[in-house]
């Protein structure tokens, strides 16, 4: 789950922007691209996309390279190396490399690429300052209204204790929505707290509903924590978690996913679990990245992937969880619950929802504007 040539240790590739705003992470350099029937031609300043059999498709762009990638903090390191853009919202990964690496044996995700860069990445922390300093240039330059702070594992818990001051610092100066993913804390009622600091979303990734394969592919995770911890964070969050008497604080509980390496039916159940708890799924696709102990192994057929993301629209729609409200969120590496929605049989059964979730989002963004302007002032003063 570290930012660098790769995303969240399960991308890497070309990030584009296909009709309609939606925000791609295009694979690119792993020898399975290479039988893709797609390319990307570039001629006349423009980028097409072309199907073998079916020729032009559609005109795309590359995602835009913000000024402030090339400029330095004040303290002299690259903004880059402490934050990056993962679609339209600002990833950091402000400690050390996930402990599953550094496990004799290593007891790293299988799929996961985080731990490749070890060394370069080890000597990579990042100060309280240095993060601020990069989430208000990328707030200023690139519009940003999320933050996601992201760590691994790290023996005794201390995820959190290594976020939270990130986190009220970033709250503070910006007034920003602010995401955390970890694994999950023994002490659920830290979550409760993390609330109260201004966080607004968490997000556990347990990969695998599938028992044996989250046993053979997350070793350090099922050693440490087991499936069952995931879960019941995963339930706490979306359902005890109060309101913090802050004003406007959303909250929102993720369970995250790798749909393509396990079977389409067991995605589809962790689908139905966590929406059933009042959670919302986050689902990646499987890449087999180089480097990886997976490298060797076949993406999914995309056909194969199509009930599992109609389903994630489905489900959402009718637990009526409140997804796509927060302004200029796309993200690259997961297709969201709303942009599933012309992959279900029935996309428009949902029409009173889909209202509902357009009124929710017009008075969020006014709301959130307001809390932005507050903050502003606030730094300001
Ligand atoms: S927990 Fe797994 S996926 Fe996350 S950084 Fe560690 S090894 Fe990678």
């Amino acid at each position: 789950m570290q930012t660098c040539t790769t995303r969240a240790g399960l991308g890497s590739g070309l990030e584009c922007i296909l009709p309609g705003g939606y925000w791609t992470n295009v694979p690119v350099q792993e020898a399975f691209a290479a039988k893709s029937p797609y390319r990307l031609r570039h001629a006349d300043d423009r980028f097409m996309l072309e199907h073998d059999a079916l020729g032009y498709v559609a005109d795309v762009t590359l995602s835009p390279r913000p000024d402030w990638y090339t400029r330095k903090t004040t303290t002299g390191k690259p903004m880059t190396r402490v934050g990056s853009l993962q679609g339209t919202y600002l990833g950091v990964y402000p400690s050390k490399v996930c402990e599953y690496w550094l496990e004799k044996p290593k007891e790293h995700c299988r799929f996961c690429s985080v731990g490749l860069n070890l060394g370069a990445d080890d000597a990579d922390e990042k100060s309280v300052k240095e993060v601020v300093e990069v989430v208000e240039a990328a707030r200023r330059e690139s519009g940003i209204t999320y933050v996601d702070f992201n760590t691994g594992h790290y023996e005794g818990d201390t995820y959190l204790d290594i976020l939270e001051p990130y986190i009220k610092a970033v709250k503070e100066k910006t007034g920003l929505l602010i995401g955390v993913q970890t694994p999950p804390h023994h002490d659920l009622a830290r979550y409760k707290d993390l609330r109260r600091m201004g966080v607004n979303r968490v997000s556990f990734c347990f990969e695998l509903f599938n028992r044996e394969k989250f046993v053979s592919i997350c070793p350090g995770k099922n050693r440490q924590y087991g499936l069952d911890r995931y879960l019941e964070a995963v339930e706490y969050c979306a359902t005890q978690v109060p309101e913090t008497g802050r004003g406007f604080e959303p909250w929102v509980t993720n369970g995250e996913i790798i749909a393509g390496l396990e079977p389409p039916e067991d995605s589809i159940r962790a689908i139905d679990w966590i929406t059933s708890v009042g959670a919302i799924p986050t689902v990646c696709v499987f890449r087999p990245l180089v480097g990886t102990d997976l490298e060797n192994g076949a993406p999914p057929d995309t056909e194969a992937m199509i009930p599992v993301f109609a389903r994630l629209y489905d489900a959402c729609m009718e637990k009526n969880l409140p997804f796509g409200i927060a302004p200029n969120v796309h993200v690259s590496l997961v297709m969201l619950p709303e942009e599933c929605r012309w992959l279900s049989d029935r996309p428009n059964r949902f029409w009173f929802g889909e209202l509902k979730r357009k009124v929710m989002r017009k008075a969020f963004v006014r709301q959130f504007e307001r809390e932005l302007q507050r903050a502003g002032a606030e730094t300001a003063a």
